[in-house]
Order: structure tokens, then sequence, then C-alpha cells
């Protein structure tokens, strides 16, 4: 078992999902793999002005159709190259009019309550997370979306909760065997957020997906958790920032947690423990 991880910045543009995707075949034809996603770049920040715009009772729309627009260009992109993309073209669709009227509730309340913050910024994921399912599936790739209702909160937290491991390893380990008995090669999980057990969403706090993938790998006992990015690795130094800063060949989790904890933005510091306590590389 393997976890592939893969953040907004590979999933920019068409490009960038077919690159991940490329990777996740390759990895595919030898082991079983689970893959988690970001949200195309930018949307979670976009949903977050749409969610600004409404509580402070101004107009939202202009924002929520940069949103919608982002993640449609995809599908559009997708559409040219003549690929259908039926998950993420319906589950689009339907969450746009729930988006409108969520927020159109925001307004008039005056804020946003944490349980529908938690709901509406976990559209991003929800619809990545499917696109890539028809990717695969359109390249004959056996691939299976699931939502997250096999990662439980271990909390009542809407915005910053943890996973509870113990929860997630039978969730998983039943997610595992259904798939299997239908010869499912890749399983598609949206990062970022967890469902509590009335079917709620709870966020795992902003650049969750990485902690989201470190869990998923820790109850599985993955032989790898592998975080796919637009960079190297980790470096001495930010290299947007000190031009002559290396990149590391090796980590260890202690310096990983040390170099994330003091602000390296490379993987999130909540992903590390899950990874480090199951010894997975
Ligand atoms: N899309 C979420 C965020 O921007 C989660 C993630 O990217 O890891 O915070
Ligand atoms: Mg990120």
């Amino acid at each position: 078992m393997l976890v592939q991880k893969f953040g907004g910045t590979s999933l920019a543009n068409l490009t960038g999902f077919v690159a991940s995707a490329h990777i996740i075949s390759r990895f595919a034809e030898q082991e079983r793999v689970i893959v988690v996603l970001s949200a195309v770049a930018g949307v979670t920040d976009l949903l977050e002005k749409c969610i600004d715009a409404a509580a402070s009772g101004s107009d939202f729309s202009a924002a929520l159709k940069k949103t919608l627009e982002r993640q449609r260009s995809v599908l559009l992109a997708l559409a040219e190259s003549g690929t259908l993309a039926p998950l993420a073209a319906a589950f689009l669709d339907s969450r746009s009019a729930q988006l409108n009227s969520r927020l159109e509730g925001v307004r008039l309340l005056g804020n946003c309550p944490d349980q529908v913050r938690a709901e509406i910024l976990s559209s991003g994921e929800g619809f990545s997370s499917r696109l890539m399912t028809d990717l695969l599936l359109g390249q004959g790739i056996k691939a299976h979306w699931s939502d997250t209702h096999v990662l439980p909160p271990a909390n009542d937290d809407w915005l910053d909760t943890l996973i509870d491991q113990d929860a997630a390893e039978a969730q998983l380990a039943q997610l595992l065997s259904d798939t299997n008995a239908h010869q499912v090669q890749v399983i598609v999980l949206p990062g970022f957020y967890c469902r509590n057990a009335q079917g709620s969403v709870q966020l795992l706090g902003r650049n969750g997906s990485d902690y989201s993938a470190a869990a998923v790998a820790a109850a599985t006992g993955a032989r790898a958790c592998q975080i796919w990015k637009d960079v190297d690795g980790f470096f001495t130094a930010d290299p947007k920032i000190v031009p002559n800063a290396r990149c590391l060949t090796e980590v260890s989790f202690e310096e990983a947690m040390e170099l994330s904890y003091f602000g390296a933005k490379v993987i999130s510091s909540k992903a590390l423990a899950p990874l480090a306590t199951h010894d997975i590389p």
C-alpha cells in the first residue's frame, strides 16, 4: 500500500492534473494506491473570500463566480481534450447552488458559523478528488472515489480537528476490503476534511491535506507516504527567500518536525506525528 498526496499547486490546471494522474498510474501498476488531494490551487482562499464578503453583508457573487470558474476551467479544458468528467461536473453543479444558498444565509446572518464555514471550505477538495477519479477512470484505471467518513474526527472542533486513528484504521480496513473485492487499484480521497458520525464536515486546519495523507498512511500501515509538490523537497531554508538554500536528500522525522514547526511550509507540522509514530517513510 502506498499513499500519495498532491497539493493544490500540482493541481492548478489540467496539465497538473494529467501529470499527477500519470504519476499515480505509474505506481498503481505495481501496488495499491490511496491518493489524497488538495483543492485546485487558490480555491480554498477564494472560498474564504466568498465567506468574508458574505459575512460583511456585501455582494459575494463576484467572488463565488471566480471560485467556480477556477474549477470549471479545468473541466472545460478536459472536455476540449475529449474526456468527460461526470463525477466532478455533477458535484460542481449541485455544489454551486448549495454554496449560493449557504452564502446568502451567511450574508443575512452577518456571520458564518464554524460548521457552515467547514462545509463551504471543504468544497474545493470535494471537486478536485472527483475530477482526479474521473481522469483515472478515463485512462482505464480502476479508481474509486471515497468520502472521508473513513476518517472520523477525534474531537468536535469544526475548523482544526484531529483524526481518530483507531477509528480510521477500522474504517479504512473495511474500505480496502470492499474495494479489493472489486479489484480497485486506486482509492481517491479528498484531503483537508473529516466527516463525523452525523455526516457533518470537520476541517483539519488550513494546509490539512498533508495531515489527511499522513493519517491514512498510518492507519493503513502504508509502506510510504509520498507528498508530491512543485518543489524538490526539504531545503535548508526557504528557497524563495534564500537563493543558495540546499535541498536535503534525507531528513529525520525530528528534523522535519523542527523545520515545519519553525515555519517550513513544505509539509504541515501536524502531518509528521502520525508518520513518525508509525515509522512511515
Ligand atoms: N486546500 C486546503 C488549504 O488550502 C488544504 C490543503 O491544501 O492542504 O488549506
Ligand atoms: Mg497545501
